[in-house]
């Protein structure tokens, strides 16, 4: 007699997570916003991380320029191999420190 054992359901963690992450860059996204965004003149700025919105973002992602993530997240992002910009979502071929005078 033969048992057919259903496999286990996948674990619904990563999805969770990507969700939360997600949800967080919107909410960054939304908080970016400017309304003297086009000045055009003055840099702005770094503000926080997207990705944990704790600490000073300090990374660009390359070539789009976006300056989104910290050192810690930055590190993270690369050992998993950054493919998207967590903020325009263009690919992603590097990721650069930035130094703040
Ligand atoms: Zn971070
Ligand atoms: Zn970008």
């Amino acid at each position: 007699m033969e048992i057919d054992m259903p496999p286990p359901p996948p674990p619904q963690q990563q999805h969770q997570q990507f969700s939360a992450t997600a949800a967080a860059i919107a909410a960054a996204a939304a908080a970016a916003v400017e309304p003297n965004a086009n000045d055009g003149g003055a840099l702005a700025s770094p503000g926080p991380c997207v990705v944990c919105l704790d600490k000073l973002s300090r990374f660009i992602v390359w070539p789009c320029c976006h300056i989104c993530l910290c050192a810690d997240c930055a590190a993270k992002k690369k050992r998993k191999a950054l493919k998207k910009c967590p903020v325009c979502r263009k690919p992603v071929r590097d990721i650069r420190q930035i130094y703040v005078a």
